[in-house]
């Protein structure tokens, strides 16, 4: 019998593709891409691809802790009510908190939000989304009086100019790059706005390379552009926005000309003028902006300065045209809708006196919050300095993600009671939880989330559930239930918390308020099960949802928009004389968040398996700086030791540096350590893209790798030991460790370690002392348990050459030789890193097949390998890559 599929939400991005899932043995599953789906129309990206090697037991927690003690569930959920209670009672409602995250379906926030703010009387919860869009929440509201993403992803499809702000979509939002890509005629136009030249420049007719921080100069200088050459939809502006009276005064502060932005900006007068002049005369632009724009401390400015050359223009609310905002995680917009953040109310109120009073009569709510509560940086702040005592988080990893990372982990540790709800059991932030609650996970939960068009998805369950796990909204409704509040959530099922939420939302609307899905209020059970997808506003007048928004009605004085102002901040400001570089954060490709779930997948680790920074030739050149030596970065808050990726598609005084790596994956490697906690004043969201750095080269006295079936030989051995630099790669068949450190007798005194561990094992070694090349190999059977090869810097063959080692028998003599001497049984050639995770297509056997003349195109490479004819997320290296090897073959 066939197996049944089921059809779902991937749970990484914001994009939110649906995914069709066939269940087959235990909890092995296939995973296509849902052709029915309108965001992505049967596509996936690699890391939607690869969602069936994350969905085993490993590393789940699967039982309730309090402390070390597996509890029951019952003591569990006592001990949480107890200890909010019993905080509340002594400090008040405001010393306890929630930080939640995107990661959450809309029923957990809605249910979260319900018992924060209507019953424990505080509005003290915010989310990890605040990190990523708070600016454009805050922009939007500045700008239409309310949170809406104006279009849908057919608009960047019928766009004659998409224009990306800030944003690395070929790599952080792939399947809609894809659409972008696929729907191009010789007339569209991509421009690509962005101080580093990434993935998503090598399709861009045009890459705008500005300084950090200068967006708002930028497109300031747009906006006067289009006022003066006259591009203006008087007839829009007069009738549907205010402001523009107040943005002259401030625009003529500055002088716009072009050759004065492009100075500013530090890009040439003639890339400013063809954007400008492409803008001015393409009437469908869609400007698409995503963690670029709202990772700053001006980022709501920014928001604002891009929305207004589409309200000046009139091009917004219509086919092909508007702003479009980016979420970067599944459910970041769910958070939104319910009010999952401090400074929200619910259903898109806040905390103004009628919406107070409307929704503590909707919830009879005894005790509702009465203002906006501590946003994420603050309240992790307020914990620090021991106003917040009792600290619950859901489904996210703060000592990672968040800014001044160390400085968090002290919050962390001084905290009275850290509670923690998740899937995974050791994460950098369980390890700080009094009590710990196992959360359902993908595949298990049942619920909606909602992408960035506005658009809402069932997730749904098709994995059996494990004993001992929860749904995040069935704990918290116990929590509330056993602190005294059993009427208020007597839920059962998702459906309905999503029933109320809907209900929420039409509650005294009449067209008051956008977010409206009061045409679900009534669904049945049945019907919420056979949910498809749909766009908000879902109401009696619209049942089939909304595609957009935002056309002539807004949602502030007189129905108008309104065009703010806006300066931004000089570029310079906080670059310090000792810390002279500027360090980017951001994503890859293969990776999501913190890794405790892509990081299950061999496939994706083999993309970009190190924690690494990219370096421009000039700035590595002047430090003596190699590509692949491991480099020192300091902040005025952390230090990080990472790999050097030497490139020139960073510009000469910035680097770059991916956020996924924590303390349970390398010794030194969580970037948010070094970033200063330093908030757009308006929207709280914490500037990542801009961090004062120094950087110099690590000088180890070896390095080596370590092979071994077990993942925590960090914790017992490689901290222990203060091994400077390790971190841990997954294989096939067990896990690779890539070590350095400045002293010279630590290797052995590791596998002094070693062979404590494994008494039993046999031992064989080599020794080069001339060379310093060692080998330690540790045998069971005669297959490898444990094998360390130290050697100088440099010195070591590529880790790919050793992707098998674990697998073989080492039951002869020459195979132990040639082991010891640091081939595998049948000797590889080492290929490189991979590039196409969906067919292990690796660097090497690319530029070979485009060496050899077999293959000229992106396509001919996909004819001869299959690379990038499955998800296609590598198609933009396939092209830089064949770029620049076609390059070196015509020099
Ligand atoms: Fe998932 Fe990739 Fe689609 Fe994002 S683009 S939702 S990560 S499959």
């Amino acid at each position: 019998m066939p197996a049944a599929t089921t059809c779902t939400t991937c749970p990484y991005c914001g994009v939110g593709c649906g995914v069709k899932v066939s269940l087959k043995e235990g909890r092995t599953i296939d995973v296509a891409g849902d052709a029915d789906h309108p965001a992505n129309r049967g596509r996936l990206c690699s890391k939607g691809t690869a969602l069936g090697e994350t969905v085993g037991l490993e590393g789940r927690l699967l039982t309730p802790r309090i402390g070390e003690r597996a509890v029951t569930w019952d003591e569990a959920i006592n001990a949480v009510a107890l200890g909010l209670n019993r905080t509340i009672a002594e400090h008040g409602p405001d010393s306890v908190a929630f930080y939640l995250s995107g990661q959450l379906l809309t029923e957990d926030y809605y249910v979260a939000n319900k018992l924060m703010k209507g019953f424990i009387g505080s509005a003290n919860i915010d989310t990890n989304s605040r990190l990523c869009m708070a600016s454009t929440v805050a922009g939007h509201k500045r700008a239409f009086g309310t949170d809406i993403v104006p279009g849908c992803y057919e608009d960047l499809e019928q766009a004659d100019l998409v224009v990306l702000v800030g944003s690395n979509t070929a790599w952080c939002h792939p399947v809609l790059y894809q659409r972008i890509i696929a729907a191009r005629t010789a007339a569209k136009r991509l421009v690509v706005i962005d101080p580093r030249r990434t993935a998503t420049c090598d399709e861009a007719d045009l890459h705008l390379p500005l300084k950090p921080g200068t967006d708002v100069r930028l497109m300031n200088g747009l906006f006067n552009h289009l006022l003066v050459k006259g591009h203006i939809d008087t007839p829009f502006v007069e009738q549907s926005t205010d402001g523009l009276s107040e943005i002259l005064p401030a625009l003529d502060r500055q002088d716009q000309s072009i050759a004065a932005v492009a100075a500013d900006c530090g890009l040439e007068e003639r890339q400013v003028a063809e954007f400008f002049d492409l803008f001015a005369r393409t009437d469908k632009v869609v400007t698409l902006f995503s963690q670029g724009v709202n990772q700053s401390a001006a980022g709501t400015d920014k928001v604002n300065a891009i929305i207004n050359c589409h309200l000046l223009t009139g091009r917004i609310g219509k086919p092909g045209m508007g702003p479009f905002s980016l979420t970067g995680q599944p459910n970041a917009m769910g958070g939104r809708e319910v009010g999952g953040l401090a400074n929200q109310l619910a259903a898109h109120m806040d905390f103004g006196p009628d919406d107070l009073q409307r929704v503590r009569r909707f919830w009879n709510a005894p005790r509702m919050a009465a203002r906006p509560g501590l946003k994420a940086v603050e309240m992790f702040d307020a914990v620090l300095d021991g106003r917040i005592k009792a600290l619950w988080i859901m489904g996210t990893n703060p000592a990672v993600s968040l800014p001044d990372g160390n400085r968090v982990r002290q919050a962390l540790s001084a905290c009275p009671l850290v509670i923690v709800s998740d899937c995974m059991e050791k994460t950098d932030t369980t390890r700080f939880a009094h009590i710990l609650l196992p959360a359902k996970a993908w595949g298990e939960k049942n619920g909606t989330v909602t992408n960035s068009e506005r658009r809402i998805s069932r997730q749904r369950s098709f994995l059996p559930i494990p004993d001992g796990v929860r749904a995040d909204w069935r704990i918290i409704s116990d929590v509330a239930r056993r602190m005294g509040f059993a009427s208020a959530f007597p839920y059962t099922r998702a459906a309905d918390v999503f029933r109320e939420h809907a209900a929420l939302s039409g509650f005294e609307n009449d067209g008051a308020r956008a977010f409206d899905i009061s045409g679900l209020a009534g669904i049945s059970d049945a019907e919420y099960d056979a949910f498809t997808p749909v766009q908000w506003p879902v109401t009696a007048a619209a049942p089939q949802g909304t595609a957009r928004l935002a056309r002539g009605r807004y949602f502030r004085e007189r129905g108008k928009a309104f065009m703010a102002g806006v300066a931004g901040t000089p570029a310079s400001a906080n670059r310090l004389g000792d810390y002279p570089l500027l360090l980017n954060t951001g994503r890859i490709r293969d990776q999501w968040h913190t890794m405790t779930r892509t990081g299950l997948s061999p496939r994706l680790a083999s993309h970009l398996p190190e924690p690494f920074v990219e370096i421009h030739p000039r700035d590595a050149e002047a430090r003596g700086i190699a590509d692949g030596d491991i480099v020192r970065l300091v902040s005025g808050r952390g230090k990080a030791l990472l790999r050097a990726v030497v490139t020139d598609r960073q510009q000469p005084g910035s680097l770059f540096a991916p956020i996924h790596w924590s303390n349970s994956n390398a010794a030194q490697a969580v970037v948010g350590a070094l970033i200063a906690p330093l908030c757009d004043p308006i929207s709280g969201q914490p500037a990542f893209k801009q961090t004062a750095v120094a950087l110099s080269r690590f000088k180890p006295a070896w390095s080596g790798y370590l092979f071994s079936r077990d993942d925590d030989l960090d914790e017992r051995i490689l901290r222990g030991l203060e091994i400077d630099y390790w971190t841990r790669i997954r294989l096939k068949a067990g896990f690779a460790y890539e070590l350095a450190d400045s002293r010279t007798a630590s290797a052995e005194a590791m596998f002094s370690n070693l062979l404590d561990q494994d008494r039993r094992a046999e031992v064989i070694d080599f020794h080069d002392a001339g060379k310093r090349r060692h080998r330690w190999a540790l045998l069971r059977d005669s297959r490898l348990s444990h094998c360390l090869m130290t050697a100088p810097p440099g010195d070591l063959p590529g880790r790919d050459m050793f992707a098998d080692i674990l697998n073989e028998h080492y039951n002869d003599v020459n195979k132990r030789v040639m082991l010891l001497s640091g081939c595998t049984n049948e000797p590889k050639e080492d290929k490189g890193p991979l590039v196409c995770s969906c067919f292990g297509v690796s660097l090497g056997t690319i530029v070979e097949a485009i060496a050899s003349g077999k293959a000229a195109s992106v396509e001919e490479i996909g004819t001869l390998l299959q690379a990038g004819t499955n998800c296609g997320s590598c198609r933009p290296e396939l092209k830089s890559i064949l770029t620049r090897e076609l390059e070196e073959v015509a020099a």
